[in-house]
């Protein structure tokens, strides 16, 4: 059987590792941290996985924690303009309900789950150097390192690359006690939109102490939500939480004054300069590695995309190396093997720069018009879980004027 090597436990290089051991491939997975180290561990990302993205892992054997995660059924979309004021709101449904089960346990559980599938693991952070040796006697070498520093053997490609910096700051943290919705209280997302200062998310989710909800802020650099420099503690986090929801967001205030942290490694910070590489790396002695999921296009959460194309990713680079049966994984098949994952990604891509900037006024109008109809809601909610779904409407002016035009 083949051998395949795969740098990187995370979403994409786990998923892509256990498909290929049920089919008998002999697969190795380099990954810096052991399930303890994961499980004990900060949080790594807020992780929403939609409908699609779920299903892939369900075919898989690999969503363990459908019944314990809190169902989300929608996203809660809210303009705060002027910041404090609710200018419009509206919640869309998904046609399928979406998940977040944090990858402190998931990728743990995954890891323990390769093994026992008689999967190999070297526990160690490589560098490039390291890897000369192991890819010459692989088949084919993956690099699924996410943000690591591995990400720098893939150039970045200017055409497909829209920013130079963080058009975000980012900061999280999980709680337990954030109460639910007094009107809704289904578990589900919402999104709070402070144009030209940022957002605020409120996320249900499953953390290793149970059921949990996760805030995640997205700041506009130099605004007034920029304000995680100095990495606050979770308790400092969330009073600070509390200090901008009650100026801002007063509605997301009374759901958070009774929380509290879930953990002492709860929260995160930084900062994501989105890019889109080269799919094919070159090892210092000359050897070709093909890249993964956050390697190679690497997205502002701000969408909730990154997580669901990972999975995309290992289902289709899965797909492309059965097809290959004992074919060269040469340098053209890794090219068509990206281009495949490209033009699944590249909406996710769209998406999350266009709601990087200032909304345009098409896109505007839909938002207003969801509030009237909940047809518009859900297509623009199911947008998320199927991006490739808002090309034909929600991108270009004209088509929304006339998917709006039929509502009037
Ligand atoms: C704050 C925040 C919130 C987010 N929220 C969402 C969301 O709600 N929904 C969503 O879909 N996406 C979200 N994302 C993005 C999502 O987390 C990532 O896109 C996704 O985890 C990428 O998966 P991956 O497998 O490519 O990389 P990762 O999950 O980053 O996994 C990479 C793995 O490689 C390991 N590694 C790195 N370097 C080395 C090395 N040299 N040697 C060995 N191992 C190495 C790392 O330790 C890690 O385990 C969020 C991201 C952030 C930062």
């Amino acid at each position: 059987m083949r051998r395949i090597l795969i740098v990187g436990a995370g979403q994409a290089g786990l998923m892509l590792a256990l498909s290929l051991r049920q089919d008998g491939y002999e697969v190795t997975v380099v990954s810096a941290r052991t399930p303890d180290d994961l499980r004990r561990g900060r949080v790594m990302s807020t992780q929403y996985m939609f409908g699609p993205a779920l299903a892939l892992e369900r075919s898989r054997g690999l969503h363990l924690w459908d019944d314990e995660a809190p169902r989300a059924v929608g996203q809660r979309v809210t303009l705060a303009d002027p910041p404090g004021r609710r200018a419009l709101e509206f919640l869309g449904s998904w046609e399928q309900h979406a998940q977040s089960v944090d990858q402190r346990l998931k990728m743990a559980a995954w890891l323990e789950l390769f093994e026992d599938r008689e999967g190999r693991v070297v526990y160690r952070s490589v560098a490039a150097s390291d890897l000369e040796g192991p890819a010459a006697s692989h088949d084919l070498t993956l690099i699924a390192a996410g943000r690591g520093e591995l990400a720098g053997l893939f150039d970045r490609d200017p055409r497909r690359t829209v920013f130079d910096r963080p058009q975000r700051m980012l900061s999280c943290v999980y709680l337990h006690g954030v109460t639910p919705w007094p009107d809704h209280p289904e578990p589900h997302v919402r999104i709070n939109a402070l144009p030209g200062i940022g957002e605020l998310f409120v996320m249900p989710a499953l953390t290793r102490t149970g059921p949990c909800t996760i805030l995640l802020w997205e700041a506009v650099p130099g605004g007034p939500l920029d304000c995680w420099q100095d990495r606050p503690s979770p308790e400092e986090h969330l009073a600070r939480s509390r200090e901008l929801t009650r100026e801002l967001l007063p509605w997301e205030y009374e759901r958070i004054t009774e929380a509290e942290p879930t953990d002492p490694l709860c929260t995160l910070y930084g900062g994501i300069s989105p890019v889109v590489r080269r799919p094919i790396g070159r090892l210092p002695a000359g050897s070709r590695v093909l890249g993964m999921a956050d390697v190679v296009v690497l997205n502002d959460p701000i969408a909730a995309q990154g997580s669901n194309n990972a999975a995309h990713c290992a289902a289709i680079y899965h797909r492309c190396i059965r097809e290959r049966g004992e074919g060269p994984f040469d340098e053209p098949w890794m090219r068509e093997t990206f281009e495949a994952y490209w033009d699944h990604a590249r909406h996710g891509t769209r998406l999350s720069n266009t709601l990087l900037g200032p909304l345009p006024e098409h896109v505007q109008r839909v938002l207003q018009a969801a509030t009237r109809h909940p047809e518009v809601a859900a297509r623009f909610a199911d947008g998320y879980a199927r991006p490739s779904t808002l090309d034909d409407w929600l991108f270009d002016p004209d088509q929304a004027a006339a998917y709006l035009a039929s509502f009037s």
